[in-house]
């Protein structure tokens, strides 16, 4: 497989070498799935200052929070009972409730714990286990109620406000609706028409590709192979590849085991480099898309200034391309010691 990447210099008399007529290279890299844009800019100082969420957190706990457990059974929705008897789905601690502003035919939200705050040392193997089996729950629930609708799931997850979370308490997202979300259904078709035409499983010789390399493959565990993605779509861009899975109901209880260790790994790192905010995805197919495999991706999302700002700008908004000031091969070598 090729994993493509156009590298070019620009030329400047550089105010930090006594204006000496310097050559900065620059980077665009393509998706190997999609052909996706990624630009890999060489930032001058990458290492992103402590963030302290306290004043935030506090200021929230003075708001009202419809998921803290004294409100959630009065403010927030139920389920129709003949879907879920009771109207609330439980797993462990987390409860699966519908979105109030619901962006897809089933929406609903994942309340991962009773908690108002968790800060990243605190999401545990057993809370994300627990979280995202609750959420597969619904989905398949959804599928098997309305299999004519609820074609294609999705689990995603803004951890904080950096990332477009737009309550404290920690919660995901779970979607399923006859249309696949823009980025999956991309994959989908990838997937199949990597496999008309080459006979092969895209998934499988992007992992063969990758172990080979060896410089952005980070490890196992158990059956999942971790990766840092190739053409990021942030910034310490991680992708878990499940092989051989592409259904919400292939994926089991030992799968999630794996994908909360995995996890826990990234997490520690993104904690250790003032990574305070993060996207994440956990993307499913149905039976029929054939050569897709389960993958969860997750992308840290920070603030170049230490208290307002975004790290989108007219390249993701107005240009559908990502960029980064981390290396994946620079990362990967850091992030592989946790592996
Ligand atoms: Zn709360």
């Amino acid at each position: 497989m090729e994993l493509r990447k156009v590298i070019s210099e620009a030329l400047f008399h550089h105010p930090a070498k006594d204006f000496a007529l310097t050559p900065v290279s620059c980077e665009i890299r393509f998706d190997p799935l999609t052909g996706k844009r990624s630009r890999i800019i060489p930032f001058r100082s990458p290492k992103l200052p402590h963030h302290d969420w306290t004043p935030y957190v506090e200021e929230s706990r003075q708001r009202f929070c419809p998921f803290c457990p004294e409100n959630l059974p009065k403010s927030t929705p139920r389920f129709p009972q003949e879907m879920v008897p009771g109207g609330h789905l439980k797993w462990g601690q987390a409860v699966v409730v519908p979105n109030l502003s619901p962006y897809d035919t089933y929406a609903a939200v994942t309340v991962m714990s009773p908690e108002h705050y968790l800060p990243i040392p605190a999401l545990n193997s057993k809370l994300i286990t627990e979280s995202f089996r609750a959420s597969l729950e619904f989905i398949k629930l959804a599928r098997s109620h309305d299999p004519r609708q609820a074609l294609y799931g999705s689990i995603g997850w803004n951890y904080m406000p950096y990332a477009g979370g737009s309550l404290i308490h920690p919660h995901l997202q779970v979607l399923c609706g006859p249309l696949a979300g823009a980025y999956t259904e991309e994959m989908i078709c990838s997937s199949r028409t990597y496999l008309a035409e080459k006979g092969r499983c895209i998934w499988e010789d992007l992992l063969e590709t990758e172990r080979e390399r060896g410089e952005r493959y980070l490890g196992q565990v158990g059956g999942s192979h971790w990766l840092a993605s190739f053409a990021p779509r942030g910034l310490a861009d991680v992708t878990a590849i499940f092989p051989q899975k592409c259904t919400p109901e292939d994926v089991e209880d030992k799968d999630l085991e794996e994908l909360a260790e995995g996890l826990q790994k990234v997490l520690r790192y993104y904690e250790e480099n003032n990574i305070a905010s993060f996207n994440a995805a956990f993307y499913f197919a149905r039976k029929e898309d054939a050569g897709f495999w389960c993958h969860f991706r997750i992308v840290g999302r920070y603030t170049i200034y230490p208290v307002v700002g975004s790290d989108h700008s007219h390249l993701q908004v107005l240009q559908d391309e990502f960029w980064t000031i981390y290396s994946p091969e620079e990362m990967a070598a850091e992030l592989k010691r946790y592996f």
